[in-house]
């Protein structure tokens, strides 16, 4: 990356070699190499009315990938132009988020509430040239104007009032004199336009809320179309970039940016939001979620939402590579969920540290080994990463192994654990069952086992190989944990395409496994730190641990066996 931050031209906005290329870049750096900006400024403007999602993180990573490629600067933008749905809660989330996330917005932190009163004037600015007019038909009565595609719309009655009585009648609504929906401001473009967007366009309503940030003083308020692009000039954004389903929106867009006067001429470019099988991506649906209690919260770890990835394991790093993989288009497409698991397999696979961790216990008592002696074994903490180093693991005569490495009666494929059969225990011995315990129902309750001690760290000095490697905690010492796996939130690839999208909820999107045996230097796993449980998975601390209980997420398994599961059902 460039480290200049002055203005740029062809010769330093290459960026670096491996910077990603998508057709937006591509026009970010003509403009440049064109001299058509001194600095590219880009933005992401949330509206703070929920928790930011997936595809949000793609236009963070986009936006703010596309100000550092090309030593420019993006802003985070607060598009609060709502007051019935924003809250300071989505407002603080939001920050957190795209801060975890990897950006930093620096010094420009903007709300477009800090603009209503330029906005204001500039609507005034509308009316004083004959451009935008108070109207007082209802929202249903608009909407009957507004014609369809094929047929033009109709002149509202109170189009042609005179600048002074728009003027006077807009006043009048700022003051608070008028019901919520008792009259709006419309751009006065064009009813038969082929645009249904430029067919008058209303640009403020009444609306008696209390702002977040704003509080009781205004009752008007400017809509996205009116806000969008005039605080992108306020800011000097050069790319506004968004959502394709804008683009009819351009238009109006542009005419606005014309018509007034602003201190700049931003572009709108859009680009195919993001889709994800299995997943629904739209606040309102995460929303309904949420209130429905289909789900612990927004941070629950089966949403799509960044703190609900993050609270389940997902490397930030693993989702910024995501965003990269997955491109910038302009045709909308449904990425496979399985794409962004293996991003996050592959990261944790190179940096998650290792620890041992049995989900099913079965006890194992090894009649040879003295009754009261500990040892302290080195394990490695991640054979991926040298620096990682390694760490002592407490060694007894009894201790857990999963439940299903052990099969009393195996067929010829299991080579684990079997009545008679050797086999090595992770950094430990090599062990041979000896004896099977029952209870009255014939379960299997525990083991018997002898060691070779000579086989200390897990190799035989004569040679000998054995067949599976098991991995064990030490009863003595291990720690009781909960153990919350996922499954993904709906059964249906497109949730919805059939109708209600709460019908294809996966009703065993949740399992509790409780007393699991963790080695005990998973005592010091601190939240947002997900390491490898040796054979079983990715796993993170939960934030609901407490000093009785420690709380372990299901980040990812192994492998991914979501489609054998999906085969066989
Ligand atoms: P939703 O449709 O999920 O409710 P939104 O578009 O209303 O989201 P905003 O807060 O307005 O949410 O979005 C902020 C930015 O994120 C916008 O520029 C929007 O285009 C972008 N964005 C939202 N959803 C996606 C998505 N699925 N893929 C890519 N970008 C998205
Ligand atoms: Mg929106």
């Amino acid at each position: 990356m460039s480290p200049s931050n002055t203005p740029v031209n062809s010769e330093n906005t290459t960026a670096n070699d491996s910077a990603p290329r998508d057709f937006i870049r591509d026009i970010v750096y003509d403009d440049l190499g064109a001299g058509r900006y001194p600095l590219v400024v880009t933005r992401f403007p949330p509206e703070p009315n929920g928790y930011l999602h997936i595809g949000h993180a793609k236009s963070i990573c986009l936006n703010f990938g596309i100000a550092e490629d090309f030593s420019g600067r993006c802003h985070l933008r607060f598009d609060d132009t709502n007051p019935t749905k924003e809250e300071q809660e989505y407002i603080d989330a939001i920050q957190e988020d795209v801060r975890w996330l990897g950006f930093d917005w620096g010094e420009h932190l903007y709300y477009t509430s800090d603009y209503f009163e330029q906005l204001y004037d500039w609507a005034e600015h509308l009316i004083n040239q004959g451009l935008a007019y108070v109207d007082d038909l209802t929202a249903d009565e608009i909407r009957e104007h507004r014609g369809t595609l094929t047929e033009p719309g109709t002149n509202s009655p109170y189009r042609d009032r005179t600048v002074d009585e728009n003027l006077d009648l807009f006043r009048r609504m700022r003051a608070g004199e008028f019901e919520n929906g008792a009259k709006v401001l419309r751009a006065k473009i064009d009813m038969a336009s082929g645009n249904i967007n430029l067919r008058d366009p209303v640009i403020y309503r009444i609306m008696h809320a209390e702002h977040p940030r704003t509080g009781s003083a205004w009752c008007i308020y400017p809509n996205y179309d009116f806000a969008h692009g005039q605080s992108d000039a306020i800011e000097n954004i050069t790319h506004s970039i968004c959502t394709l389903e804008f683009e009819d929106h351009r238009p109006l867009y542009d005419w606005l940016i014309e018509n007034l006067p602003v201190p700049s001429e931003p572009h709108q470019y859009e680009f195919a939001r993001l889709n994800l099988t299995y997943t629904v991506l739209s606040k309102r649906h995460l929303m309904q979620l949420v209130s429905n209690e289909q789900v612990e919260g927004w941070d629950d770890p089966r949403m799509p939402t960044i703190s609900g990835y993050r609270r389940r394991g997902y490397p930030a790093a693993a989702i910024r590579d995501f965003a990269s993989r997955i491109g910038v288009s302009k045709a909308n497409a449904t990425v496979e969920v399985q794409s962004l698991e293996a991003c996050v397999r592959e990261n944790l696979n190179e940096n998650a540290e290792r620890r041992m961790a049995v989900l099913k216990p079965l006890k194992v008592m090894i009649k040879n080994y003295p009754e009261d002696q500990t040892e302290e074994l080195d394990a490695l903490n991640n054979p991926n990463d040298e620096t990682a180093g390694s760490r002592k693991v407490p060694f007894s005569r009894e201790f857990y192994i999963e439940r299903d490495d052990f099969m009393e009666d195996p067929p010829k494929k299991f080579f684990r654990l079997a009545p008679g059969r050797e086999v090595r225990l992770r950094y430990a011995y090599f062990v041979t069952c000896t004896e099977v315990i029952k209870d009255d129902n014939s379960q299997v309750t525990e083991l018997r086992c002898t060691y070779d001690p000579a086989t200390k760290g897990g190799n035989a000095p004569d040679g000998r190989k054995v067949k599976a490697t098991l991995h064990w905690v030490s009863a003595e010492h291990a720690i009781d944990a909960q153990i919350r796996e996922y499954e993904h939130l709906f059964t249906a690839e497109i949730p919805g395409a059939d109708g209600e999208f709460l019908n294809d909820i996966n009703p065993d999107s949740l399992t509790i496994v409780e007393n699991c045996k963790l080695e005990p230097a998973l005592q010091d796993a601190s939240e947002g730190e997900t390491v490898q449980f040796e054979r079983v998975g990715y796993f993170c601390l939960d934030k609901d641990t407490s000093t009785e209980k420690m709380i372990f997420n299901k980040t990812i398994g192994l492998r991914d066996t979501w489609a054998k599961t999906q085969a066989k059902s």
